[in-house]
């Protein structure tokens, strides 16, 4: 391969990687968005309140099982598991 090629594939390799960048920062944004409405939709204090009504500790495990926060610090957030907050708040929900 010429040097003009290899840079021609490095640029076309550049041009995915900004088309895929784009495509996550736009998948970002929703989902930011989504947490924003879930958020405003389920308050940490509705659902301790929700207790026993059924339903909100599944939403909540399920919710963390999905990867976001649950505890009131960073809750609609994502998480990379194991956060000792959102298992206190899971540990207190489900008994
Ligand atoms: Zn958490």
């Amino acid at each position: 391969m010429q040097l003009s090629e290899q840079i021609l594939a490095l640029e076309t390799t550049l041009m995915q990687f900004a088309t895929e960048f784009q495509q996550l920062a736009e998948q970002v944004q929703k989902l930011e968005e989504e947490n924003e409405r879930l958020r405003q939709q389920l308050s940490p204090e509705e659902l301790s309140t929700a207790k026993g009504l059924g339903g909100g500790q599944e939403a909540l495990a399920k919710l963390y099982d999905e990867g976001y926060h649950i505890c009131p610090a960073n809750y609609g957030r994502e998480h990379q598991g194991g956060c000792i907050f959102c298992q206190e708040v899971l540990s207190r929900v489900t008994k």
